[in-house]
């Protein structure tokens, strides 16, 4: 409800008909992940009691979102149809297809994307001059929440969100999601407490043991917190600069996202490589996933998504890298994975750090640049985050743990030793 100016326009105009659809068909390969259904579910139960204690109703449908959307709007002969602008070109396909009726507010960026344009009229592609622009810009303050909302008198039939089905049952393996809480009152209590920890960021946020990081990913990304919301309380911290151009990362993944809508499917630098494929790629890539690759560090990260649909940032790249160089497995493959099973999946953010870590980006750092997961590991001090996640390592001692002796019971070999599969990396670049 908060800083959702499009339900604050629809709001002042009179009664209005506030709906959600679900929707698996225009988004194609892009359909919301299984993770990011159980964090729906919650959300949308949230959002339509926040509606209905001020005098709303949330319609919920499903089925393609232009046709439901008009359907919807003729049903309540509205005049204007409110709804937030989107960069996924899915979602702007369908903005488009609504026509003139369509009404788009910004609300999903720090400042509106069509501002921040270079000097001929593109989008940004590379992060620095796009920093810059965007700094050169204030933030819009956010606007408040609407309280008196009023449905018109003839409301469409709405679906049942237990109908859904979006929270797995058989096996139930979100038990670990319990350490989130879905929805604003949780995004503006996380808010808070950040405030508090922000001017740490700088020094804290790629040492996974100490968890030094906003975890305001997913509420972000389902507009259960505004960044501009997010930037008003923070800027005035100070110590916040660093949190506060990380958080302008995202919109530059949306920005990217402008200047090559394919950035989730098609590497934007070809760079020849041969990736691994057939049987024993396949079952490298399903010994990644499960954490099971032999290096601890990988592992945890692996198994923190699995247990809880988040992972840290730096583990992120490691694990990321891994599978790209160590494995030498398309980073489209690990997309997909992450898409699936993060909560915060985003098409901009997932495709963009893919991308980046690939070496396939515009903006990205080059391939023969290889991560050493031990190394990394050492270097920001992952120790307890390994015991956390991977129990079978949890009694080894500090100088063990990141490269832990073959004889572990219980913990597998290395899938790959590290010399040998930054040779295959750099000779399949070369020769590719
Ligand atoms: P904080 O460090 O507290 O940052 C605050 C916010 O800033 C984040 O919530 C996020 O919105 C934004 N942000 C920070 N870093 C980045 C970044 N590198 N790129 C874009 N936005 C950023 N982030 C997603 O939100 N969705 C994804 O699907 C996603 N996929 C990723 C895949 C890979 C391979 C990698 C390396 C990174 C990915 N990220 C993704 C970026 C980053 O890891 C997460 O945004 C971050 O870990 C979320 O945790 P946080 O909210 O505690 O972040």
């Amino acid at each position: 409800m908060d800083d959702q100016p499009a339900i604050a326009a629809a709001a002042g105009a009179g009664p209005f008909a506030a709906l959600y659809v679900l929707d698996d068909e225009t988004p194609g390969a892009f359909g919301i992940g299984a993770a990011q259904r159980w964090w729906l579910h919650h959300s949308l139960e949230r959002l339509g009691s926040e509606m209905e204690k001020r005098g709303g109703t949330l319609i919920l449908r499903r089925g393609k979102s232009v046709d439901i959307v008009s359907e919807v709007a003729a049903h309540v002969n509205a005049g204007t149809i409110h709804a937030t602008r989107h960069y996924e070109p899915w979602w702007q396909a369908s903005e488009r297809a609504l026509g003139n009726k369509l009404v788009l507010h910004p609300a999903d960026t720090l400042i509106p994307l069509e501002e921040i344009k270079t000097s001929s009229g593109e989008p940004y592609r590379i992060y620095s001059p796009f920093y810059r622009k965007l700094s050169s810009f204030p933030v819009d303050p956010p606007s408040e929440a609407t309280h008196r909302l009023k449905a018109p008198a003839r409301l469409p039939p709405s679906d049942e969100l237990t109908a859904w089905n979006l929270l797995p049952s058989k096996p139930d393996w979100a038990s670990g999601f319990s350490v989130w809480r879905p929805g604003e009152e949780e995004a503006r209590s996380k808010l808070k407490s950040w405030k508090e920890k922000v001017a740490s960021y700088a020094h804290q946020r790629d040492l996974p043991s100490l968890q030094g990081t906003s975890e305001l990913s997913p509420f972000l990304h389902f507009g259960e917190i505004s960044p501009r919301r997010i930037w008003h309380a923070l800027a005035p911290v100070p110590g916040s600069e660093k949190f506060l151009k990380e958080l302008a990362w995202r919109d530059f993944a949306r920005s990217a996202v402008l200047a090559d809508p394919k950035i989730g499917v098609k590497s934007q630098r070809s760079i020849d490589i041969a990736w691994r494929s057939g049987s024993s790629a396949d079952a490298d890539f399903e010994a990644w996933t499960r954490g099971e690759t032999g290096y601890p560090i990988v592992d945890a990260g692996m198994r923190q998504l699995w247990k809880i649909g988040w992972m840290h940032n730096r583990v992120r790249m490691i694990a990321a890298s891994f599978l790209v160089k160590h494995l030498l497995i398309d980073w489209r493959r690990g997309e997909r994975w992450f898409w699936d099973t993060l909560v915060d999946a985003d098409y901009g953010n997932n495709s963009l750090n893919w991308q980046w870590i690939a070496g396939t980006g515009v903006d990205s750092q080059p391939f023969n640049r290889i991560m050493a997961p031990i190394g990394q590991s050492r270097k920001f001090d992952a120790g307890d985050y390994i015991r956390r996640w991977v129990p079978e390592l949890a009694a080894l001692a500090d100088d063990l743990i990141h490269d832990p002796p073959s004889e572990v019971a219980g913990y597998p070999q290395k899938l790959v030793g590290h010399l040998e599969a930054r040779e295959r990396a750099l000779s399949a670049r070369q020769h590719g």
